[in-house]
């Protein structure tokens, strides 16, 4: 069910995002069995898609589960009894990373930065010296708040000590730059539902040689489903441990094969272009981006409301007057931002759209705005050479 709006259903969350047709079509396909060689034929040349999205040689692992699924997933696999994890917190996810963690009785410390900025590196650099951490733990795309951790520094940082580095890039792989091996990301976590252009329900992960020896040291590690050995295994042999969600993997084929064809340089500097558009836009109609990160998301933009306007009440008229669905906040900022994705498969007429709807939004919510200032702003960036 939708809003009964005729405009047609827009989902423009920070994931999960809009599936492509094609996406959908190879969805709807048959279900294959998953111990047979049709769907390992599907499993290698998946695998060996995500390979360069990823920024790795390493295997991939595919289960069936939701991005925290996966993110516990890394933690259980890597630290054992009287092992100590340091996490890197600046948003909602490295917090959840954090709850994750105790709930696992894991000990652990964390070093934080304000929501919207990052923690240095060189801050990260001091902590290890203060106690033996086995492993460092970060968001690289904090949805949360749009900021995106600079991960070649920090990996120099951790390669420079034996702690292993734990990153969750759900909502920013395969549409901002990732490069495992060589920033030295040892745990890299992504689920399909975000930059993947999948549905929810898949997520994947992949393991450095330096936390391979961790995650098999077997120190009371507790594991069964999300064994990251045994997937290693069945991996090896094109299969994931359990059931395969058979479906979702055709699905995921389909979206790496999209990737592939578009070339992956021109889907990152896709994302760039329509990410600065739509922030020129907002900016033009007088909002402020939430971060102030060097590095911001070009999967997910997060504007603070200006006085007089409140998040919550531009996410409700955007779904019922234009069948548009952004997102607000579920933490202290409600009311305070609205939170947009700005990855998959989005067009400049996507931007061009967004933009308007809000610019009309903010009329009706007496917020003065001049019709067309968004708009402008944003066809000045599209119409930027490249
Ligand atoms: N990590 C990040 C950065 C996310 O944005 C999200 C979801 O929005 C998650 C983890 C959790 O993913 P899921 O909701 O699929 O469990």
């Amino acid at each position: 069910m939708t809003n009964q709006s005729s405009f047609p259903y827009r989902l423009r969350l920070p994931g999960p995002t809009a599936v492509p047709e094609r996406i959908q079509n190879a969805i709807s396909r048959q279900v294959l069995n998953h111990r047979g060689p049709e769907f390992k034929e599907v499993v290698n040349a998946t695998a060996a898609l995500a390979k360069p999205v990823l920024g790795t040689e390493n295997d991939i692992m595919f289960f069936a589960s939701s991005g925290t699924g996966v993110m516990e997933a890394s933690l259980i696999n890597s630290l054992g009894e009287g092992d100590r994890a340091l996490v890197v917190s600046n948003g909602q996810f490295g917090e959840r990373f954090t709850s994750i963690a105790k709930a696992l009785r894991i000990e652990v410390d964390v070093i934080e930065a304000p929501w919207g900025e990052t923690v240095d590196a060189d801050a990260v650099r001091e902590k290890l010296r203060e106690a033996d951490y086995q492993a460092v733990v970060v968001v690289h795309n904090e949805s949360s708040t749009g900021a995106v951790t600079d991960l070649s520094a920090l990996g120099k940082v951790v390669g420079e000590t034996d702690a292993i580095l734990i990153v969750d890039s759900v909502s920013g792989l395969g549409g901002i730059e990732m490069r495992q091996d060589a920033w030295g990301v040892d745990v890299l976590v992504s689920a399909s539902q975000k930059a993947l252009m999948c549905p929810p329900g898949l997520g994947l992960a992949s393991v450095s040689a330096k936390a391979w020896r961790v995650i098999e040291k077997d120190n009371a590690k507790p594991r069964y489903y999300w064994d990251f050995r045994k997937a290693r295994e069945w991996a090896a042999k094109d299969q994931t441990t359990f059931t395969t969600p058979v479906t979702l993997m055709a699905g995921l084929h389909e979206a790496l094969t999209m990737i592939d064809e578009e070339g992956l340089d021109n889907v990152l500097s896709r994302h760039q272009r329509l990410a600065d558009a739509f922030r020129a836009g907002g900016e033009a109609l007088g909002l402020k981006i939430f971060t102030e990160a060097e590095i911001k998301s070009n999967t997910v933009t997060v504007f603070t409301m200006p006085d007089g306007l409140d998040g919550n009440d531009v996410v409700n008229r955007m779904y019922e007057n234009h069948n548009t669905v952004i997102a607000g906040a579920r933490n202290w900022l409600a009311g305070k931002v609205i939170r947009v994705g700005t990855m998959g498969s989005l067009s400049e007429a996507d931007i061009l759209t967004d933009i308007d709807y809000l610019e009309q939004t903010f009329s009706q919510l007496n917020y003065p705005v001049t019709s067309g200032q968004g708009t402008e702003a944003v066809t000045r960036i599209l119409n930027q050479e490249t």
